[in-house]
């Protein structure tokens, strides 16, 4: 038995050279950083949301409201593992993920490899269970003029066997 989500997200890019810009788990070297509640990465925030979704257990936000003092800054790879842990409660396991970055800054083709190893070790999947592609809006818009960037992602989990 398998169940499918999806997840999207976007965040505002800002020029900031002192807060670290994260994606997946990574400090990506830029300086430009991501405008959030939390450390705003919006790839770990996508896949969070895939999973919630695929357990039909709402999203990201009733989970993490960004009025919440205590999760202020807190590292994305909490958020993600918990949701983990609710499907692993309910039974179910991650299969896995395929995620599609769109945005001109940062570059992310130079680290895709960093960004999947780190998104497999923050899933405890193996790396060929993770996908990362990257795309960009071809100028148009808000994503077009760097403004911000989005991912979206899918994730496929299982009925665990015991
Ligand atoms: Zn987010």
């Amino acid at each position: 038995m398998f169940r499918v989500g999806n997840g999207i997200d976007f965040h505002k890019l800002i020029h900031e050279p002192f807060r670290p810009l994260m994606l997946a788990g990574v400090e990506v070297p830029s300086e430009y950083a991501l405008l959030g509640h939390s450390d705003a990465d919006v790839l770990l925030h996508a896949v969070a949301d895939a999973i919630l979704g695929a357990l039909s257990l709402g999203d990201i936000g009733q989970h993490y409201p960004d009025n919440d003092a205590s999760i202020k800054n807190i590292s994305s790879s909490i958020i993600v593992r918990k949701c983990l842990s609710l499907a692993k409660e309910k039974g179910w396991s991650l299969v896995n993920v395929d995620c599609t970055y769109v945005g001109d800054l940062p570059k992310i083709n130079p680290i895709r490899a960093q960004l999947i190893s780190s998104l497999a070790a923050i899933l405890y999947l193996p790396e060929d269970c993770v996908s990362i592609k990257a795309t960009t809006s071809e100028g148009m818009g808000a994503l077009g003029r760097s403004e911000g960037v989005m991912v979206m992602a899918t994730a496929l989990l299982e009925k665990s066997k015991n």
